[in-house]
């Protein structure tokens, strides 16, 4: 057989046609040749995986057997001293290996607490677990057990442990990204099993290519992620995969831009009467950010390449302005307009908040959703296939096949992160629009042009008018009175507030319902003296026009609301806000929805309310201490790449550089432009031309969702 594989390799590079060596149809496949298929198998084929654990395994992103080798441990153990009982000192991780003596679980609310009583030769200790309830039944008395953690008052706080021989506390053992009914010795067992399998993940690297980096080979480097013997091994492993990464999206990047290069764009003349009215009736004076923005937009319009500029701003920066300026220059040229939105609701806000501000110019605004009637979103197609309608509002639907624009020649994408590279170049092709993208989660500049290919930036970084940063706090849930007595406080003093129900209903619907809820319940207790309304995404377009406009108006208080809140809302005089539960959210979300308060003049506040920090995952806690650290946007989002990964649990779509696993992009500056200068040598895009087809085709299945 190996004999049969070495023939198959050299009749490969002989020339074709050569006589008499003619290839067969189908060489049999050498025992060593990698076959994916093995990784594409169901997680429940494994040991110890049965249906609830993989809708388990689901939730946190890893559905085939694959899926495991492609996760990136967010961090490994270094190893620690061990020690005996008697030597156990708070503030210092150690490993003791003791024997249990008796073990208890009692609940807490929704904590599990798993008490063991533990010993050696020097003494005894009370050894705790936190929602573990399952181990109970091992720990029977005299078995011997390797615990890693730190002794507290309480007793020895287990974070990880061996029972029977796993090397769980093993130095450098990988810690994953874990839920609540996931634990990390589940993980590490499911990745044991699945080592074996790294050689089915091929090596798409060109040899000649993998030479020159010094790079290992792919199956080594996942081996080496998931079991290093020292960091630097890990390290290792982790820089060839993200080179990998880096090398796909270059590759991807490079097909897009391509195609964005064969296509041209109409040039326009300078702004007309229509731009002249929209400056004089807005209410203040631009700043020297967005006068700049401007400029750079009609230099770009004046061109007959299509504009492909990002817009970065922080929350409240004043983008919608900007953006508005650009869609306003294709509709006074009797020509067509777009704002695409990530997601149903967040597009019906930006059409509310744009209809109001454009009422008065006398310019239509049209809704596209797919949440219209059949027969709506039959009319609105037709006015946007005729040109009647010049400017539109919507989400990813607008880029549908069935979605015929008649002339469109402005496009701008809001909050473009959540949208991959495919749907980008999808809009791009065939027509060739004008594009600017908008982000409230700004990154830095060499940054987005690695992960945005070749954009120009424009950047909102100076926030208009004095406002003052909002201050952030920490509650935990025990002490959520506190947060409404300082509620009702500011309330009696007549400022305005947002109570943002949790994120843990899956549907709109069900969120919907969720927030009403919780909006009847606050009305009978802490809010009673107070009028307070519900938003969510299940209202009418008509009926959260009307309770907006209550809110805005100060006949109601306060406003119990679903994340839909987090762009557009726009009320000065709404100055605390209480996040519920507000562990769920994922970092940027966070900063959305704190960007609705601290509008006015007034100090203002953000409340959020979670669980302790004990019972959180580490990456909640990071998120959480990062919003009460800072306001900046920047910082945030810099936060958000180093604690990414954990991404998966609340949708990657918020996760921002979802794409990315391996690359840690600050850091790996120097990996980039070797993957990029790689990118050039890469004749065809070679093996990875699946990848990239998958990295491209991936973002717009992940739109289609
Ligand atoms: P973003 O979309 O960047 O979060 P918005 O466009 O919603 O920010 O603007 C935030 C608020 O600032 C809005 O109330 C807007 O009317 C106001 N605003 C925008 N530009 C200015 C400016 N130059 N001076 C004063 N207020 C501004
Ligand atoms: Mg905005």
């Amino acid at each position: 057989m190996d004999r049969v594989g070495q023939v198959t390799k050299t009749a490969v590079r002989l020339p074709t046609g050569f006589a008499g060596l003619e290839p067969p149809d189908a060489w049999p496949r050498p025992k060593s040749s990698p076959r994916p298929e093995r990784l594409e198998a169901s997680l429940e084929t494994l040991d110890g995986v049965g249906p609830s654990i993989a809708r388990r395994l689901a939730r946190l992103g890893l559905e085939r057997v694959g899926d495991l080798l492609w996760q990136r441990p967010r961090r490994y153990e270094e190893p620690v001293p061990a020690k005996r009982i008697s030597e156990l000192f708070g503030d210092e991780d150690a490993v003791v290996e003791v024997v249990v003596r008796s073990a208890s679980s009692r609940r807490r609310g929704r904590l599990n607490i798993l008490t063991a009583r533990v010993a050696d030769e020097t003494g005894e200790i009370k050894a705790t677990w936190f929602n573990q309830p399952w181990l109970e039944a091992r720990l029977t008395p005299g078995t011997r057990v390797r615990l890693r953690g730190r002794a507290n008052k309480f007793g020895f706080a287990v974070s990880s442990y061996d029972l029977e021989g796993d090397a769980e506390t093993a130095d450098f053992a990988p810690v994953y990204p874990a839920s609540e009914d996931v634990s990390q010795k589940k993980l590490r067992e499911l990745r044991a099993q699945v080592l074996g399998l790294v050689r089915d993940a091929g090596d798409p690297l060109p040899a000649e290519l993998r030479a020159r980096e010094g790079a290992p080979l792919r199956a080594d480097a996942l081996a080496a992620l998931h079991r290093p013997r020292s960091l630097e091994e890990a390290e290792t492993g982790r820089l060839r995969l993200a080179f990998d990464e880096l090398l796909v999206l270059r590759l991807a990047l490079a097909r897009t831009t391509a195609a964005r290069e064969r296509s041209s764009a109409e040039p326009f003349g300078p702004p007309g009467d229509l731009i002249a009215a929209y400056r004089s009736a807005l209410p203040f004076v631009l700043t020297g950010d967005q006068e700049r923005a401007l400029e750079e937009i009609d230099a770009d319009l004046a061109r007959t390449t299509p504009m492909h500029r990002l817009l970065q701003g922080d929350v409240g920066s004043g983008k919608t302005v900007v953006a508005l300026y650009a869609l306003l220059r294709a509709v006074e040229g009797g020509r067509q307009a777009a704002l695409m939105a990530p997601t149903e609701t967040l597009a019906e806000q930006h059409f509310l908040t744009i209809d109001e501000l454009l009422g008065d110019l006398g310019i239509r605004v049209s809704l596209l959703t797919s949440s219209l009637k059949a027969r709506d979103h039959a009319v609105v197609r037709q006015l946007i296939a005729s040109g009647d309608a010049l400017l539109v509002v919507g989400t990813h639907a607008l880029i549908q096949e069935e979605v015929e624009f008649r002339d469109l020649a402005v496009v701008v994408v809001d909050e473009q992160h959540r949208f991959g590279v495919g749907q980008r170049s999808a809009l791009a092709e065939g027509r060739s629009p004008h594009v600017l993208h908008m982000t409230a989660t700004p990154i830095p500049r060499t940054l987005a042009l690695t992960v945005y290919g070749d954009l120009d930036v424009s950047d909102l970084t100076v926030l208009p008018a004095n406002r003052k940063p909002v201050i952030t706090r920490r509650i935990p849930e025990e002490r959520a009175s506190e947060a409404y007595t300082r509620l009702t406080r500011l309330l009696r003093e007549g400022r305005q507030a947002y109570v943002v129900c949790p994120l843990i209903e899956q549907s709109e619907t069900s969120r919907a319902r969720a927030a009403e809820a919780e909006a009847e319940r606050l009305r009978e207790h802490e809010l009673r003296e107070f009028r307070v309304g519900c938003l969510h995404g299940r209202l009418r377009t008509a009926d959260r026009r009307e309770l907006m406009s209550r809110f805005k108006s100060g006949e109601l208080d306060v406003l119990v609301a679903t994340t839909v809140i987090e762009v557009g809302v726009d009320v000065p005089n709404a100055t605390v806000m209480i996040v519920q539960e507000a562990d769920r959210f994922g970092l940027a979300q966070l900063h959305q929805l704190r960007g609705r308060v601290g509008r006015g003049a007034e100090q203002s506040y953000c409340l959020l309310v979670s669980r302790p920090t004990e019972e959180l995952t580490e990456t909640a806690v990071e998120r959480l201490d990062a919003m009460v650290a800072t306001t900046d946007g920047f910082e945030l989002a810099e936060r958000d790449l180093e604690i990414r990964g954990e991404g998966q649990l609340l949708g990657a779509r918020q996760s921002g550089f979802s794409d990315l696993r391996f690359v840690r992009l600050r850091r790996d500056q120097k990996l980039l432009e070797r993957a990029r200068d790689a990118a050039l040598v890469v004749p065809d895009e070679g093996l990875l031309a699946d990848e990239v087809d998958r990295l491209l085709g991936e973002a717009e299945h992940l739109g289609a969702s």
